[in-house]
């Protein structure tokens, strides 16, 4: 069979006897929205992330726009206009498209050419010229786990308390990485994911969680999750019927949890480890390579939602995809635009921001197949073709 970029199918016929029976008990009960399995799914992975709340919602892009409601909950709709909201410029586009969505002026943040994450210094820069500017204020950054490392959160919430500024952890693809001992999806005030069949820890089809510490912005997020409803007199059943502000209908679905129930254990205890064996195969044959790899900080682990390399300047990166695409190779360019070029940016203030290492990743970067279930031998030859294209 040929190679896939991310094979979900070898990873379900390994697991195929948890995930269907998991599925077909959901069934059994025609439980299909909430109920035991999203409940047992949420302390699962709270006691996982050493997060106080777990609230699962649809999808990744709901988590951000659902944990940015709640942190500004106590802000006037009005005002959301004025308050300024920084994400990386390198990034899926949901990241800036939650925040400019709910009215919010987004700023681009330039990255790190080594790690792809968000640069420090390029955010105190950018929030200090913001503040010079005096058009909006401060209020929000979203960083980005891009690719399955965290970002820098020391050196952000430094940032974000010098500012009195709100830190969002958006970790769609950074579930399972951590730094020293603290897990991916801790180290915001609130913390999104998503379980999109590609991600490290993926579902069969949407579906996303929220996390955080805090009681009062727990409340919040299952709230406004689900159409605004009273959260506090949860043991009344008709409290759902009561709403007491405007929100969504955005839940996971409880076979999508039954899937993730029966999915996670193998994620924790195989799929980390065995993903980061191929990553370190990569990291060894293609040490002697004009390639750029992947920079993993001391004390991080990443969860490699890619492999991603950049090719040498004098490179066609179209013609390198090309011959590896005949040699039976896929590979995807994530990503080939930054988010200050996107036609939905054009006249806001995000058009205007300087990001020259996003605008050089964007032209060089190349993602390699990667997945828990890739063979060793595989990985070879994935090298070699790529080094006699090269
Ligand atoms: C995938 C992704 C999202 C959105 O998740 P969905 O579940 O697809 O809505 C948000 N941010 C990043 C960085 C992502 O990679």
């Amino acid at each position: 069979m040929s190679m896939q970029f991310r094979d979900l199918k070898r990873q379900y016929e390994h697991i195929k006897g948890a995930v269907d029976s998991s599925i077909q008990s959901v069934i059994d009960c025609a439980a299909f929205i909430s109920g035991s399995p999203v409940k047992n799914l949420e302390i699962t992975l709270a006691s996982y992330t050493g997060s106080k709340h777990c609230i699962n919602c649809g999808n990744g892009t709901d988590a951000i726009t659902i944990a940015l409601r709640a942190l500004l909950d106590d802000i006037p709709r009005e005002q959301w206009k004025d308050r300024a909201v920084f994400v990386p410029d390198f990034t899926f586009f949901s990241t800036g498209e939650c925040p400019a969505e709910l009215g919010l002026p987004v700023y681009f943040v330039d990255v790190r050419r080594d790690t792809y994450n968000m640069d420090p210094e390029a955010l105190q820069d950018t929030i200090e010229r913001v503040i010079k500017e005096k058009q909006h204020k401060p209020s929000v950054v979203i960083a980005v786990d891009l690719f399955g490392q965290p970002a820098e959160y020391d050196k952000l919430r430094v940032i974000c308390d010098k500012y009195d500024m709100k830190l969002i952890e958006d970790a769609a693809q950074g579930f399972g990485g951590r730094i020293n001992d603290k897990l991916a999806c801790s180290f915001g005030d609130i913390s999104t994911t998503s379980f999109f069949p590609a991600k490290p820890l993926g579902c069969y089809g949407d579906g996303g969680a929220i996390f955080t510490d805090d009681d009062r912005y727990a409340d919040l997020i299952r709230s406004i999750a689900v159409h605004g409803k009273d959260t506090s007199n949860l043991s009344d059943p008709m409290s759902k019927y009561n709403n007491v502000r405007i929100g969504y209908n955005s839940r996971l679905d409880t076979i999508q949890a039954g899937v993730l129930n029966a999915k996670f254990p193998v994620f924790r205890d195989e799929e980390l480890s065995s993903v980061n064996r191929v990553a370190e195969k990569y990291n060894s044959l293609l040490s002697d390579t004009s390639l750029g790899l992947p920079k993993i900080l001391d004390g991080c682990y990443s969860s490699w939602a890619q492999y991603t390399v950049q090719l040498p300047e004098d490179v066609d990166r179209d013609a390198v995809q090309e011959k590896l695409k005949t040699d039976g190779i896929p590979t995807m360019v994530y990503y080939k635009k930054p988010m200050h070029k996107q036609e939905a940016f054009r006249n806001t203030v995000g058009e205007n921001c300087l990001c020259p290492v996003t605008e050089e990743l964007c032209e060089r970067v190349l993602c390699l197949p990667i997945h828990p279930y890739l063979e060793q031998s595989e990985v070879e030859m994935v090298c070699g073709k790529l080094k006699r294209v090269l």
